[in-house]
């Protein structure tokens, strides 16, 4: 699909939540608001009744805010530029690339995990993934070997996202037999490809005790709203 608004939400959808958990959410969502227009005039509660489930709702807060900046300065349409496509709240530089390659050819990169990991392979490097700068190099470099012609852009994108997802997976040792890149790869000539890409610890997780009562009468539920901003806003 190459209609931007399309991509946008299912990318921000995407994020930390799994396809087969998003697939009911994409459709009822585009038939609440078929267009960008409506998303920008609908109040943000039956917004986030549509995403109620989905988690992260400070996303759905960012489409909405996002929504009424194209709606205003944009007549409802996306801006056919990067950086006009960078500026809108909760994008970032995956999402934009996404949006900017497959809906308008733009010559620019969408770095994701997977094509993250499909790069260090290739090049057999062992940079932490986990350091922005080691991402930011990876995205010039990507950018060096774009293809020229604009029917292949999108394709090129599409394609280094595909095989991180389905060939160059994570979690098991990558399916090297059936890439078309093995010829050259050089974590597979190297025998490295399955110990990377390296990934710097994570900070640890802070524990929070929480005590929680749940309301419940003749089957039902009392719930109250948190406040917008804070934990689990
Ligand atoms: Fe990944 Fe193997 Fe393909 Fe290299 S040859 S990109 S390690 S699947």
């Amino acid at each position: 699909n190459r209609d931007p608004y399309r991509i946008w939400i299912s990318e921000i959808m995407l994020q930390q939540t799994r396809v087969e958990a998003v697939k009911p959410y994409f459709f009822r969502f585009f038939e609440h608001f078929p267009r960008i227009s409506d998303l920008a005039a609908a109040p943000e509660e039956e917004l986030l009744k549509c995403w109620e489930g989905l988690g992260y709702y400070s996303r759905a807060r960012n489409i909405k805010k996002a929504a009424e900046i194209l709606t205003e300065k944009y007549n409802g349409i996306f801006p056919e530029s990067y950086g006009e496509i960078l500026a809108l709240p909760g994008i970032g530089s995956y999402t934009a690339g996404a949006i900017a390659s497959i809906a308008f050819q733009l010559p620019v990169p969408a770095v994701d995990g997977n094509v993250l990991r499909v790069v260090m392979r290739l090049t057999d490097c062992r940079d932490d993934i986990a350091d922005p700068k080691v991402k930011k190099a990876v995205r010039a470099q990507i950018q060096a070997v774009m293809p020229e012609a604009e029917a292949d852009i999108r394709v090129f994108n599409q394609a280094t996202m595909e095989l991180g997802a389905t060939v160059c997976a994570p979690n098991g040792p990558p399916r090297c037999l059936e890439c078309p890149a093995m010829a050259f790869c050089k974590g597979r000539l190297r025998g490295t490809a399955e110990d990377l890409p390296v990934k710097g610890a994570k900070k640890p997780r802070r524990v929070e005790e929480k005590t929680v009562f749940l309301l419940v009468r003749d089957g039902k539920i009392a719930l109250r709203k948190r406040p917008g901003t804070g934990l689990l806003a």
